[in-house]
């Protein structure tokens, strides 16, 4: 994919009344970054690694995964990257790994759910990521966090899988450790998450806020981010990271919707992750809102 309205990508994202606005990218694999310059984004808001797994033969070793995570940062180059542990299930079904036939993936064992039933790979890659942490600004982000009690046994596996790497003469560190938001019961309360910041997942909330499946057209005119409860509770999430001064992103495709940007900002959002193929454009239609208007 390439960057379209490539002049507008090259200049820093600022509202018509002048209110910075941080542009990160999404990606899902390095190649998405051939030939592009990190200079047109503030960073990597969220690597999807499913494809990194996608493989059902061949589950990817903890030293093929530490090259990837590496080759993010050296990429960023200084910048923060962002990447999700694996969010299999539900959308994204991985032979081998996920559960099949369960009556309904969307609200089944999906995300952290499935990593915290499956240790084993998914500690696989908690040590790839410590080990690349020592490298750079790199963050880790959780997908489908739905109760406390599973990032703090995320970020508790995180804690032995660095002590037995050191143990063992390895650099690594515990990454700063956040969570996507994009289920209702995190978004109503998101003070209640040991969180180093959040990610607000405005696909995944969109469907579960209007129970509309977001793979189903059917329904596609109900699975609205602009639907009013879904903004409410985005701009919830947003006040309480101000006030908690905990930084808030949304890396949704709702941030790359010029019906629905205008709306984030005006909750109070000031920092997105867009596809690399929408950064000019939405860097285009940030400078056309005006905040005050
Ligand atoms: C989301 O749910 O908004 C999101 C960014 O993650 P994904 O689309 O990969 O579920
Ligand atoms: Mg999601």
């Amino acid at each position: 994919e390439r960057v379209v309205n490539e002049s507008a990508a090259r200049c820093p994202a600022v509202t018509k009344d002048g209110v910075p606005i941080a542009v990160s990218i999404n990606v899902a694999g390095l190649d998405e970054l051939d030939r592009l310059d990190p200079a047109m984004c503030d960073g990597i808001g969220l690597v999807r690694t499913e494809l990194l797994f996608a493989d059902a033969s061949a589950q990817p070793t903890e030293d093929v995964q530490y090259d990837v995570y590496r080759r993010l940062l050296n990429w960023a180059a200084g910048r923060p990257v962002i990447v999700r542990t694996v969010d299999a299930g539900g959308d994204k079904p991985i032979a081998g790994l996920t559960i099949d036939g369960e009556s309904n993936p969307f609200l089944g064992v999906r995300g952290v759910r499935l990593s915290l039933l499956r240790p084993e790979p998914f500690r696989v890659q908690l040590r790839a990521l410590a080990r690349a942490a020592v490298h750079g600004p790199l963050k880790v982000m959780v997908p489908m966090v739905t109760v406390p009690g599973e990032l703090d046994a995320v970020r508790s596996m995180f804690r032995e899988e660095v002590q037995a790497l050191r143990q063992a003469g390895t650099a690594a560190e515990v990454p700063a450790l956040g969570m996507m938001i994009e289920v209702p019961a995190a978004a109503i309360a998101p003070e209640l998450f040991a969180s180093d910041f959040f990610s607000i997942g405005s696909n995944d909330l969109t469907q579960y806020v209007t129970a509309a499946g977001r793979d189903n057209d059917a329904v596609g005119a109900l699975a609205d981010p602009l639907n009013p409860a879904v903004l409410r509770l985005i701009e919830n999430v947003v006040r309480y990271g101000e006030r908690a001064g905990i930084s808030t992103s949304l890396c949704g495709d709702a941030a790359a919707d010029p019906r629905v940007l205008p709306h984030l900002l005006a909750c109070g959002l000031r920092s997105i992750s867009v596809g690399v193929a929408s950064l000019g454009r939405v860097k285009a239609a940030i400078a056309t809102i005006d905040l005050n208007a």
